[in-house]
Formats: C-alpha cells, sequence, structure tokens
C-alpha cells in the first residue's frame, strides 16, 4: 500500500471532529451565545475579564473586548457581575 492510500485509509476511518483534538465526538451545531458590549458605559472595570471561566473577554484601552466568542458558555457571569450594565448575553433589544 502506498503512503497516499494508507493516510486515505486512515482518514476514512476516522469519526467526525477535529482531528488535532483527539475529540471522537462530532462538533456541536449550535452556535455561541451572543456576547454584546456597551462600549460607551464600559469603565475598565477588569471584572468581567477575571470573572469569565473561558477568558472570552479582555481589556484593549480600557474598554472590554471580546476575544474568543468561539468559547462562551453563556453562564452571564459578566453580565451579572458588571457594575454598569455593558455587557450582556443573548440577544435583547437595545
Ligand atoms: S457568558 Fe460566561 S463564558 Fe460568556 S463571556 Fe460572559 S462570563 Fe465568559
Ligand atoms: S465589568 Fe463592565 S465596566 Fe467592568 S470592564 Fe467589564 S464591561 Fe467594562
Amino acid at each position: 500500500m502506498s503512503e497516499e492510500q494508507a493516510v486515505k485509509k486512515a482518514a476514512a476511518g476516522k469519526p467526525a471532529g477535529n482531528p488535532d483534538s483527539g475529540d471522537s465526538k462530532p462538533k456541536k451545531a449550535k452556535l455561541p451565545p451572543e456576547i454584546h458590549i456597551r462600549v460607551e458605559f464600559c469603565k475598565g472595570c477588569n471584572i468581567c475579564v477575571h470573572a469569565c471561566p473561558k477568558n472570552c473577554l479582555a481589556l484593549e484601552k480600557s474598554k472590554v473586548v471580546v476575544v474568543d466568542a468561539e468559547s462562551c458558555t453563556g453562564c452571564a457571569l459578566c453580565e451579572l457581575l458588571c457594575p454598569d450594565f455593558a455587557i450582556w448575553i443573548g440577544e435583547i433589544e437595545e
């Protein structure tokens, strides 16, 4: 069997999912929650950045920014702890 055939055979036998992660489960189709920020309300206190268990947030020029939206679980800790109502999760009409 050639090297190319061996690679194709190995790939065909692998389940869906990220082949590099060792994750054999197929990726969920569910979208991550939406993280909304009202920049003018943010005073850059860093509370949400430290509270986020998934490190989705960071401060940039003293304002919060989303750095990893994909990892957000929707726990809403950031929303609950923000003293200035500058960040919220999900679809809320402004
Ligand atoms: S909802 Fe939870 S995981 Fe998502 S950004 Fe806020 S604290 Fe982080
Ligand atoms: S907790 Fe609120 S005010 Fe503080 S950095 Fe986060 S979004 Fe800005």
